[in-house]
């Protein structure tokens, strides 16, 4: 038996906006994603000789094919036309749920990259993200990391190189909200006049944090708002408390305060935490060279 282990990274859109709805049914999006240091940390066990399996310490994670590692592992291992023998994924799951920070997405992003290196890359990056895109829309993302426009479906990837430092609060409320839900009511109300990248790309070009925080947007932050007043007042609170704006991830239901400083962002961290356990700390860099 063989034991792999990987982690996947939560993603932050701190741009996203929606630009039409396709023939198929889905939406083609722009955004502007962000992956950072709060993670899921997984044990991947090949050649158990026992029936697959998936379990995690926490109890509403799916252990059956419903969780996208299922389908990530079965389309792997028909590509490379391999049989495992037998699979085992033990999940730490850190990263909230039904959130809008990917963690479903993140997880079989990073089973994937963690096969193809075991498997001597058989897949390139390219054929490993085309494969990702029919597990989830976030999957190509995730196993990229890093900071990156997307567009379409998610599946066009254009990397931003220049990443300055940042440091992130990251608040889940209670509520969950159901992205299926978010699309249907924007559908209804209509996409909100059109916005652009170039003010946050030139955020990262300048390597300026201020810059990049001044031009967050997310065009479902309004809808959700209406459904979780809540986040709302997260909003706030994470601007009270320091952070140089703050806004929703995704269809929600998490929020995110930006800062440029670590001690303010571990202040506001502890003091929202008091009211919202599901409260993290999280960078787009290194703690240790803060
Ligand atoms: P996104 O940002 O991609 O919209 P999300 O952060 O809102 O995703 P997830 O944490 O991915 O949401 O969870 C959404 C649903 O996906 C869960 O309710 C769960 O049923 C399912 N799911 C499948 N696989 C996983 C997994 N490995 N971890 C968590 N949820 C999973």
């Amino acid at each position: 038996m063989t034991a792999l282990y990987a982690s996947g990274y939560a993603k932050l859109n701190l741009y996203l906006n929606v630009i039409g709805k396709r023939d198929d049914g889905y939406h083609n999006i722009e955004s502007v994603m962000q992956a950072v240091t709060l993670r899921d940390d997984m044990e991947i066990l090949l050649g158990t000789k026992e029936p697959w399996l998936i379990d995690s310490d926490r109890d509403d994670v799916p252990r059956n094919e419903d969780n996208l590692c299922w389908r990530a592992a079965e389309l792997f291992f028909g590509a490379i036309g391999e049989d495992p023998d037998g699979l085992t994924v033990h999940i730490l799951k850190r990263i909230p749920m039904g959130a809008g920070l990917a963690g479903g997405s993140t997880d079989a992003a990073a089973l994937l990259r963690a096969l193809d290196v075991y498997y001597d890359k058989r897949l390139s990056l390219d054929a490993l993200c085309q494969l990702g895109a029919k597990v989830g829309s976030d999957v190509p993302f995730c196993i990229l990391g890093g900071t990156a426009i997307t567009e379409e479906k998610g599946q066009l990837l254009f990397p931003i190189i220049h990443e300055p430092q940042a440091y992130y609060v990251i608040v889940k409320p209670e509520a969950s909200i159901s992205t299926k839900e978010m699309y249907e009511q924007l559908d209804r109300e209509g996409i909100p006049a059109a916005n652009d990248t170039k003010r946050i790309v030139n955020g990262f070009r300048n390597q300026n944090v201020a810059q990049i925080a001044k031009n967050l947007y997310n065009v479902f932050e309004p809808l959700a708002i209406q459904r979780v007043p809540e986040i709302g007042k997260i909003k706030q609170q994470l601007k009270q408390h320091g952070a140089l704006n703050a806004q929703m991830t995704g269809s929600g239901s998490a929020v995110f305060g930006i800062f440029d400083s670590l001690e303010t962002a571990m202040e506001a961290c502890d003091t929202l935490r008091e009211k919202y356990p599901e409260t993290f700390l999280a960078t787009n860099g290194d703690f240790d060279e803060a």
